[in-house]
């Protein structure tokens, strides 16, 4: 199957938006062939000549509040599982929530690379109140609109360095 990239992080962080546009390039070619706008969850993507695999993990969100947490906990485990490199996405809009920690929490016991990715990053005021997001305990982040698509470039450039 190749190099596999999991985006993960709770819900409305803008995994899907993120992901859309990663895909979109190969994807677009096949929408407007089906004409339909399809809920994927897998796709392919390449950058600087190197193709990988890349999760929504959303996915694995079923919606109900009371196996939420659970769910989050899964799609992480299979994230770990199963990729090689693991974006988790959190969003400089509303900042850091419990739920963010939790997985932070998670993903700083793994031993495969982790990029802690700050979405919503429009313009240059939000990329100052990123720097919350160190106290998350995972280093460095990358900040990036997945909406402009803004920082994306610099993001790949190190996800493909380690595939
Ligand atoms: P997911 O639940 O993590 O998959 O999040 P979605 O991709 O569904 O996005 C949740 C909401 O955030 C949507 O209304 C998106 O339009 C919005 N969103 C996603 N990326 C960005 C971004 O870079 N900037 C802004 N301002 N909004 C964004
Ligand atoms: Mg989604």
């Amino acid at each position: 199957m190749g190099a596999i990239v999991a985006i993960v992080g709770r819900p409305n962080v803008g995994k899907s938006t993120f992901f859309n546009r990663l895909i979109q390039r190969r994807e677009a070619i096949v929408d407007a062939v089906s004409g339909v706008t399809r809920d994927r969850h897998y796709g392919k993507s390449d950058w600087n000549g190197k193709e990988f695999s890349i999760i929504d993990t959303g996915g694995y969100v079923l919606g109900s509040d009371d196996i939420f947490e659970q769910a989050i906990d899964k799609q992480v485990e299979l994230a770990i599982d199963e990729a090689d490199a693991i974006l988790f996405m959190v969003d400089v809009e509303t900042g850091i929530t419990g739920m963010d920690e939790d997985v932070a929490k998670l993903l700083r016991k793994v031993k495969k690379p982790v990029f802690l990715v700050v979405n919503k990053v429009d313009n240059a005021k939000r990329a100052e109140e990123a720097v919350e997001f160190y106290s998350l305990g995972l280093g460095d982040y990358f900040t990036v609109s997945s909406i402009n698509g803004s920082g994306t470039g610099d993001l790949l450039d190190a996800v493909v360095e380690v595939l």
